[in-house]
């Protein structure tokens, strides 16, 4: 049973419904406290709410059971548009148990809201969410986001989606199957930034209520196994006056006392350093929750150890320098050890470590380095060592698409051999994903079309089981999705340009494979 939850919030904007021509409901897939720290659902919020004409509330699952809005209880049937923003693979799950719940799924589109999604899980994919939705949005919303609204409109007017093919990033393969091209902001201090930012009051979130900062967009590291640097290329920084400028209004509108600073690359911002300062200066705490701490200079870590955050995280993804080459994540083992000393030495006591199993071409010795790496950061002195391991998910759009995913003898096997490496297992607190999850995650990633379509045939709502039993029956019939495609194969995600070409990623998959001999 789902906890319900009583939202109160601040900066919640509620306009009169006879006031409008258009009504949104922003829906999420997860819990209300998990939402709050996503800036999408914060930039849509605001920025929809600001036109005259087009209103915008939220849903959430545990919020009114999922069936209500939260700002004026109207049910989600009663809405023009339901806009889904998805994160996960697994979001798709909830997603078709929201739309159950609330009577609509499988319904004829003019009985019904128009159903639409975005959300990097969508730019990765959009094949498995396209039987569910009507339409697509494939990349960042910001510069065409009026069009957007305005194809709605019209779509609605007209009682047809195709005005909405107006917009080169939708894709709609009901009204024309069509390459939808990703698109992006280019300048970042040019675009809508939400500086009244919704937060709870009395409800814990993960981290405590911060003000969401971003202060770049993108990566600039090739880490082969990334999706993010795909989606989201290319980088893009805000200035340290513009950053400045967001600060003030924002706390103005957002009384909160702490900022999370949310860049995948806030270490590669030339102002980083000055941008804590401003946030510091203005009696502000921050946290830095996505950042490379291995790429960070001294002097941020000892102001973060300052603000009082008390634990860091890590990610090397491998402990052998030969796999690490292969990643190209540019960490090695003996940079983690060195890094985890300077760590210590500014004052952390607990570390978070992220490791993947699964990569190509990984064997034993590879794997039996993993615990000894985790070893030899227990001998640096903490007191808590965190180690997530995780299953390589081979993600759409990078070089390692092509890949299988690791088989279920060989994730337990390798399972057993980290965990019986480690030694101090009072200091060291491991997890790991389900492999069934796993594979969950990798057909929703890579899979086609009709695998939403299975899960949402499923009578009742779906639960694990019912979903692992349709996953299964769905590998039976597409086993490539499983044990990786060749690269002549025409991929299911072929279907959207993120703008990376096919050529580079053939290239990098190629000079891996050589390494690997
Ligand atoms: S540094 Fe992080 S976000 Fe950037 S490419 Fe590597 S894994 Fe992705």
């Amino acid at each position: 049973m789902r906890k319900p939850t009583t939202v109160i919030e601040r900066n919640t904007l509620i306009k009169r419904w006879d006031r409008v021509e258009l009504k949104i409901c922003l829906c999420s897939p997860v819990p209300y406290e998990a939402s709050v720290l996503n800036l999408a659902l914060q930039i849509i919020y605001s920025m929809w709410n600001m036109r005259e004409d087009v209103l915008c509330e939220r849903a959430f699952p545990n919020v009114y059971d999922g069936v209500l809005s939260l700002e004026t209880k109207h049910k989600l049937s009663e809405f023009d548009v339901l806009a889904f923003s998805l994160q996960y693979e697994t979001d798709l799950i909830n997603v078709i148990n929201m739309l159950k719940r609330n009577k609509l799924l499988g319904k004829r589109r003019d009985n019904r809201p128009l159903l639409i999604a975005g959300g990097p899980v969508i730019m990765q994919n959009p094949r498995p969410f396209s039987s569910v939705f009507d339409a697509l949005f494939i990349g960042e919303i910001e510069e065409v986001s009026d069009k957007f609204l305005d194809s709605l409109k019209n779509s609605l007017e007209e009682r047809s989606l195709d005005s909405m093919l107006d917009v080169p990033c939708v894709y709609m393969p009901s009204v024309e199957e069509r390459y939808a091209k990703r698109c992006y902001v280019k300048n970042l201090d040019e675009c809508f930034y939400p500086t009244a930012q919704f937060y709870p009051e009395g409800i814990r979130v993960a981290f405590g209520p911060s003000f969401l900062l971003e202060i770049s967009r993108g990566c600039s590291y090739n880490c082969r196994f990334c999706l993010a640097r795909s989606i989201y290329m290319p980088l893009r920084l805000r200035s340290l006056k513009r950053v400045e400028e967001i600060l003030d209004q924002g706390l103005k509108s957002t009384k909160l006392n702490r900022v999370s600073v949310i860049s995948f690359a806030a270490a590669d911002h030339p102002r980083l350093v000055d941008v804590l300062e401003s946030i510091v200066s203005r009696g502000l705490k921050f946290t830095l929750p996505s950042v490379r701490v291995d790429k960070v200079p001294l002097e941020v870590l000892t102001l973060l150890r300052k603000v009082g955050q008390r634990s860091v995280t890590i990610a090397p993804e491998v402990a052998s320098d030969r796999l690490a080459s292969i990643i190209r994540k540019g960490i090695y083992p003996e940079d983690v050890v060195r890094l985890a000393r300077e760590l210590f030495k500014v004052g952390f006591r607990k570390v978070k470590l992220y490791f993947m199993i699964g990569l190509p071409g990984e064997n034993e010795k590879d794997v039996i380095q993993i615990p000894q790496l985790i070893e030899d950061i227990v001998k640096v002195g903490f007191f808590r060592v965190s180690v997530t391991v995780n299953p390589l998910i081979p993600k759409p759009h990078t070089p390692f698409q092509w890949l299988p995913f690791i088989k279920k003898e060989e994730f337990e096997e390798r399972r057993k051999i980290i965990i019986n490496g480690i030694r101090h297992k009072n200091v060291v607190k491991l997890s790991f994903l389900n492999w069934s999850e796993g594979v969950i995650q990798v057909v929703i990633a890579r899979g086609e079309s009709d695998i939403g379509r299975r899960l949402a045939r499923v009578e009742g709502l779906l639960s694990k089981r019912k979903t692992w039993i349709e996953i299964l029956r769905y590998l039976r019939e597409r086993p490539k999705v499983f044990h990786g495609f060749s690269i002549d194969d025409r991929l299911p995600w072929e279907v959207v340009d993120v703008r990376i070409s096919k050529k580079f990623l053939v290239a990098e998959f190629e000079d891996f494979h050589r390494n690997l001999r």
